[in-house]
């Protein structure tokens, strides 16, 4: 086994050998162009050692023989005290990394080389600068000396001399700080600075080794869920200085623009210089184009590299280059990152320009640059005041008045004022509220509170979980420290980032959004460019995508929007939401009859404003299914709250003036309350348990149906049962629901063909799924409840409690509410997936929680074979964007 390449060994595919840094500058150097010579050890030899706690037998002698030859061709030795090859040890892993590992300059340097180099250099202070940023560097990083004794060594010595910064100290000042810093080091390291530059390059080496495992190593990866044994490799190159004079520098540089993705120059430039003073900030840099007048020469050819780079790699890319007295050497590159929008525009741009295909392109973007784009954003170049910051839990940037009730939210938006509903949290009560605001505010509750799924749902700005803002729901105001805001005053809220400003922040809309809206054409000469791009990529992307891309919906005007966003039908029409408002009390009728003929009343008086609700659904949904779900929420979600009518009743009480109704009401929330009520009597339980709600719910369904197509519609109702765990359960309601549809068919004398499927989203009802087949047409996976039962997380209260901490400690990288968990409730998916097709293989199969609008899980669906997701209306063209990903 091999465990060292030279530059000119590797390539740009051997990221999992070299890392990425190493194998782009074995690319660059075979293709080329100027890199200054070096060599990689292998992420295999730093396994390795981090397997056994000692490096490679073999790895002393490889590095010996690679190091000769780097030597050879330097024609110089490693810190030759007359004139020495220095070089820097870098930390490489296959994923960046950014700042997590070590990394060591200058190697070579010592009390005899700090003479030989300035004498080459012709330049003392650089010399000794060199030196003494070596021992800072290898003090720190590898003998664990504390970085704060060579800073305040370094103030110390500025302050003695009456200056600010670090170039004012002269090489007498820098070679008494160099003594200094030796002294540190022995002593708080225990050793003395190693003056052997080869042992000074060995401990170096095994520092960067080390790196990959320290705290905050570890603690990125599991966030970002890098493997934890990928190990990192270390790059071994011969430093070239930027610093050394006016032909001199340092730079960035980018091979087209990062934001638009416009060809050209881009970058910075920093004459006599080093790449730390670049991030120092202590001079500052010129814009790339200057180098031209500088330095004409090296300009023209970095133009020209930048030109192969680009075309070799097909994508954008970032360098990291420096002049050493004129001679330029390129230190880095990689694919770089852009901008959402510029993602897009590079990704056609390339297509244009011959350079990739299709396929490629829809893998230039993704579903999270998509939805960026897709919320209207603040103008934050003019000013704004601050109030405070919680959870970005819905994206967007949404301003109005104040108001702190959901009664004051609708009214003063039907007189035509944009409103921020502002509450400690929602509730079911606040949806009308929620409806008419712009944006929602609330002080309590984590991404999975009500507010948020709520809001996320209707793509409606929100921040949760401002915990600095105070509430005062009576006083109608909030406060933040001595900051009053009264109702009426304006804010700004940024769902996007979270934060909550005082005042109006003016709004710019998305262009994005105005073209899925069909407000805006890309076709048309004088299109945006940013908008055409997206036209083009969503083409692609329908082209190849396998899963087709259905709307959780339960109105037409979200119908509509979805329609026009590409939804390929409804997945989900969630019936409770149609019980809210107005419809309330004839619910709270249903709950309350006592006998049937009370009962038979309130679902005699429900009847038809369901079937009015499914009319408009189907006509909105012509030609493409839509899937009703039946009522699934417990039925005190109905009632009012328990604590509220208790003192209600208790005051009414004591007044001797209780009211018959609300005696019965309360009864009933008592009869009705439960410990769990997500385990409780919901979903199909429900409809086993209420003699004629279901039924009426079918009939509403077949009606409306039929009615469509006396009207020459073409309706493709589905009837879904939640909440199922057994096939009994599936079979007795469905053979009510095969009666109530065929007497609808016999009344109105068509046949309506309805089909009849169940959510799976309970643990028995996906480990039985084989059996549930034979009852069911379809499946649609409700993963927010199977998540839900499967961890045994409560989904309404988890991400206020125990999730950050979860987060924190890494336990997972994103909420499993969020993105499906593939290893558990994924499990499930897949294993009822094949058990369901076993049974009857033209299963239709879907899936209609949250996480399918959600980038990764779509992924993960197409994978296991279903046929749709389902998602939020302003989601479907993210899903759409990501099924084609997964296609292509
Ligand atoms: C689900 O549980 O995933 C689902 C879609 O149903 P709901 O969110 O309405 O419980
Ligand atoms: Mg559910």
């Amino acid at each position: 086994q091999k465990f060292v390449y030279d530059f000119t060994e590797g390539n740009k595919d051997l990221k999992d050998l070299l890392g990425g840094k190493g194998a782009n500058l074995a690319e660059m150097t075979n293709l080329g162009l100027p890199v200054p010579p070096g060599f990689t050890i292998t992420t295999e030899a730093c396994k390795v050692y981090l397997d056994s706690g000692e490096e490679p037998a073999e790895l002393r002698d490889e590095v010996g023989a690679h190091l000769a030859a780097l030597e050879r061709r330097m024609g110089k030795t490693l810190g030759q005290a007359d004139d020495p090859l220095l070089v820097s040890v870098r930390s490489g892993a296959k994923f960046s990394m950014p700042g997590m590992m070590d990394t060591v300059l200058n190697i070579g340097l010592s009390d005899a080389s700090v003479v030989g180099l300035a004498a080459q250099a012709g330049d003392e202070r650089f010399a000794w600068d060199s030196y003494r940023r070596l021992i800072q560097m290898f003090g720190k990083t590898v003998l664990g000396v504390d970085g704060d004794l060579f800073e305040e060594a370094l103030e110390a010595a500025k302050e003695a001399k009456g200056v600010t910064v670090d170039v004012d100290l002269d090489a007498a000042d820098l070679k008494k700080l160099v003594e200094q810093f030796k002294k540190i080091v022995t002593r708080d390291a225990g050793r003395d600075f190693p003056q052997d530059p080869r042992e000074q390059m060995d401990l170096a080496i095994k520092a960067v080794f080390d790196s990959w495992n320290t705290d905050r190593a570890k603690l990125y990866r599991r966030q970002e869920r890098i493997p934890g044994d990928l190990g990192t490799a270390v790059n071994i190159c011969s430093m070239v200085f930027g610093n050394l004079g006016p032909d001199s520098g340092t730079g960035v540089a980018f091979t087209r623009d990062p934001a638009s993705g416009h060809q050209g120059v881009y970058g910075d430039y920093l004459q006599n210089a080093q790449g730390e003073d670049v991030v120092a900030g202590i001079r500052n840099t010129v814009a790339l184009a200057e180098l031209e007048s500088i330095d004409k020469a090296s300009y023209d050819q970095l133009m020209k590299i930048m030109e192969t780079l680009e075309t070799h790699y097909k994508d954008l890319c970032d360098i990291e280059f420096t002049i050493e007295r004129g001679q330029l050497w390129m230190l880095q590159t990689r694919v770089g990152k852009r901008t959402a929008g510029a993602a897009f525009r590079i990704a056609t741009q390339l297509v244009d320009q011959g350079l990739i295909d299709e396929a490629e392109a829809l893998q230039r973007v993704n579903g999270a640059q998509l939805a960026q784009l897709m919320f209207p954003r603040f103008d934050h170049s003019a000013a704004s005041v601050l109030l405070g910051r919680g959870i970005a839990a819905s994206p967007g940037a949404a301003v109005g008045k104040a108001v702190f009730d959901s009664y004051t939210a609708v009214k003063w938006s039907r007189s035509g004022e944009k409103v921020i509903l502002i509450r400690r949290e929602t509730n079911p009560d606040d949806l009308d509220g929620m409806i008419a605001a712009e944006g929602i505010l609330t002080s309590r509750g984590g991404k999975t509170s009500h507010a948020a799924v709520v809001a996320r749902g209707m793509g409606k700005t929100c921040v949760c979980g401002a915990e600095e803002i105070e509430v005062d729901t009576k006083r109608r105001r909030l406060t933040v420290g001595d900051t009053v805001v009264e109702e009426g005053d304006l804010v700004s809220v940024d769902g996007s980032t979270g934060k909550v400003y005082l005042g109006e922040v003016p709004v710019v809309p998305s262009p994005v959004v105005e073209y899925f809206e069909g407000r805006m054409h890309a076709g048309a000469d004088d299109a945006d460019e940013l908008v055409a791009a997206v036209h083009r990529i969503m083409a692609y992307a329908d082209r190849v995508r396998r899963l087709r891309v259905r709307a959780n919906a339960d109105n037409a005007e979200d119908a509509s929007r979805a329609r026009r966003f590409g939804a390929q039908g409804i997945g989900l029409c969630r019936t409770e939401h149609m019980f809210l408002g107005e419809r309330r009390e004839m619910v709270e009728k249903l709950i309350l009859a006592d006998t049937d003929d009370e009962r038979e009343a309130a679902l005699d008086a429900l009847l038809p404003l369901q079937k009015a609700d499914f009319i408009e659904l189907f006509e909105s949904m012509d030609g493409l299914p839509v899937t009703v779900r039946l009522l699934d929420p417990p039925l005190h979600e109905f009632l009012p709250d328990i604590t509220e009518l208790s003192v209600r009743v208790a005051l009414a009480e004591s007044r001797k003036d209780a009211n018959e109704n609300d005696l019965r009401l309360l009864q009933a929330v008592h009869k009705l309350h439960e410990q769990n009520p997500m385990l409780g009597l919901r979903g199909v339980r429900l409809g086993l348990v209420i003699p004629g709600l279901f039924a009426m719910q079918v009939r509403a369904i077949a009606e409306a149906a039929a009615h469509r197509k006396n009207a020459k519609g073409d309706p493709r109702a589905e009837i879904m049962i939640p909440l199922v765990g057994t096939v009994q359960e599936l079979e007795i309601v469905r053979e009510e629901a095969d009666r109530v549809i065929a007497e609808v068919e016999e009344a109105t004398g068509t046949e309506l063909r309805l089909k009849i499927g169940t959510m799976i989203e309970l643990p028995r009802a996906a480990l039985t799924a084989g059996q549930i087949a034979e009852a069911a047409q379809f499946f649609s996976f409700g993963t927010n409840d199977l998540t839900q039962t499967v961890w045994g997380f409560s989904r309404d209260d988890v991400e206020a409690s125990f999730f950050t901490a979860y987060l924190e400690k890494g336990i997972f990288g994103v909420s499993p509410f969020e993105t499906i968990d593939k290893d558990g409730v994924g499990a499930l998916v897949r294993s009822a997936v094949e058990a369901g097709r076993a049974t009857r293989p033209d299963l239709k199969l879907g899936i209609c929680g949250e996480h399918g609008g959600d980038p990764e899980s779509v992924h993960f669906f197409h994978e296991v074979g279903l046929d749709y997701v389902s998602c939020s209306p302003f989601r479907i063209p993210v899903a759409r964007l990501e099924a084609g990903r997964a296609a292509a």
